[in-house]
């Protein structure tokens, strides 16, 4: 192994990257030799001088450095990442049943040994994510090793995230082997079709790590009325006409959501009168159904990120318990609420914390029936807590 560039931990700081957390932050750093350049791998010492593995550095952010292995005698090249992408495929195999669906996430960062490095697969495409400086010094080498391992020939890059900010890399979108994708591409999902705009569709352009969950709402779905909050491009909206719903109302701030939604519907040989879309804000449309007397059988609450880290978690949880009480009012006796968070700065703990404070001021009798997370194909690495990020809680509520 030669690697240019040292990194010296401060006494006591060292105890995370023992534990096997990837994350280095500046403030453990005591010294760095050289002057290592944005990406570059740098070995890691402890203050006793004792070299405790290899990690990618990034001279701009907090975390300031990755760790790419805990193994002193890997080297950093294409063989050790042919190594992790092949082992995450692999994993899938586990993960994804066979006819599950031909959209999955192939590697989960940090949870795959790849910190920064996310790559989805939507049928004949494989859409990447460079989250890091690390993964981006690799970006070149990735692409080919990526596409390879997963035997496809279509690779676009969706990197046109806020996150990248923080690493001092610009956001970036585009083409980066085989064919142009096409304006909307259809995927195969438990026995039910969806087209998804890999260009501009929001995350890399569908919720894959939803999927066990809608597939749950399909079972839960005969004979109830639906109400699928923050519905994007209609995935639970189609699994509950597919599962026999009494009438689906779905709602989106997103007027090309709606409108893709309403194509996902026809798309699966269901009547346009099957379902009933709104665009809007969720907040706001909640009141107006109360202030109708609405009543539902069963309620969808999927938001965005309300608090991206801890910083924004007590905000957050006003946000969350103000839909969630609403939600709860809108029920009919002994309906079901199924409630998400995707939020990193929101523990399981607390969000299900924020869900007892809704029940309680909406003065509603609840418990919980059923507790989800995230698909199996965003695995969660046992030494990276923060992997695990979707929450979820299927509550009866009287
Ligand atoms: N449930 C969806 C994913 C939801 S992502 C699925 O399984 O595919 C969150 C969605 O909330 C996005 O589509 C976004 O457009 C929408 N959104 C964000 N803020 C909103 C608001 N205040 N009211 C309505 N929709 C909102």
């Amino acid at each position: 192994m030669s690697v240019k560039y040292q990194i010296i931990l401060k006494p006591g700081r060292e105890k995370s990257v023992l534990l096997r957390h990837p994350w280095i932050f500046s403030g453990a750093i005591a010294s760095v030799a050289g002057e290592p350049c944005s990406g570059e791998t740098v070995a890691v010492y402890s203050s006793r001088k004792e070299l405790l593995g290899l990690a990618a550095y990034s001279p701009t952010s907090s975390i300031r450095a990755r760790m790419w292995t805990w193994d002193a005698g890997e080297t950093i090249d294409r063989d050790f990442f042919t190594r992790r992408l092949r082992a995450a495929i692999l994993r899938r195999k586990v993960a994804v049943q066979a006819d599950e669906s031909d959209a999955y996430r192939l590697v989960h960062a940090e949870s795959d040994g790849l910190p920064g490095l996310v790559i989805d697969r939507y049928a004949d495409y494989l859409v990447f994510q460079f989250l890091t400086a690390g993964s981006e010094a690799w970006r070149a080498e990735l692409v080919q090793l990526g596409l390879d391992a997963a035997g496809c020939r279509n690779a676009y890059e969706r990197s046109d995230v806020e996150v990248r900010r923080l690493e001092g890399l610009p956001e970036r979108c585009g083409i980066l082997a085989g064919d142009p994708p096409p304006e909307l591409l259809q995927i195969h999902e438990n026995g039910l079709s969806f087209l998804v705009d890999i260009q501009r569709g929001q995350k890399t352009g569908f919720y894959l790590d939803q999927r066990r969950n809608r597939q749950r709402i399909r079972e839960l779905s005969a004979g109830r009325e639906v109400l699928n909050c923050f519905c994007y491009s209609g995935g639970f909206s189609v699994y509950a006409i597919a599962g026999g719903t009494a009438g689906v109302t779905s709602i989106d701030s997103s007027h090309e959501a709606v409108e893709l939604g309403r194509r996902n519907v026809r798309l699966n040989g269901f009547a346009d009168n099957e379902a009933d879309w709104v665009v809007g804000d969720v907040f706001q449309y909640l009141r107006a159904l109360r202030d109708q007397a609405r009543q539902f059988d069963l309620v969808i609450l999927d938001p965005p990120k309300f608090a991206p880290t801890a910083a924004q978690a007590e905000r957050a949880a006003r946000g969350y318990k103000d839909i969630n009480l609403l939600a709860m009012k809108l029920l009919r006796p002994g309906g079901l609420l199924a409630t998400f968070s995707c939020s990193g700065g929101i523990s399981a703990e607390l969000f299900q914390k924020i869900i007892a404070g809704a029940a309680l001021d909406a003065g509603a009798e609840a418990r919980v029936l059923e507790i989800l997370s995230q698909a199996p194909d965003h695995p969660v690495a046992l030494n990276f807590a923060e992997g695990a990020y979707l929450k979820g809680l299927i509550c009866q509520v009287n």
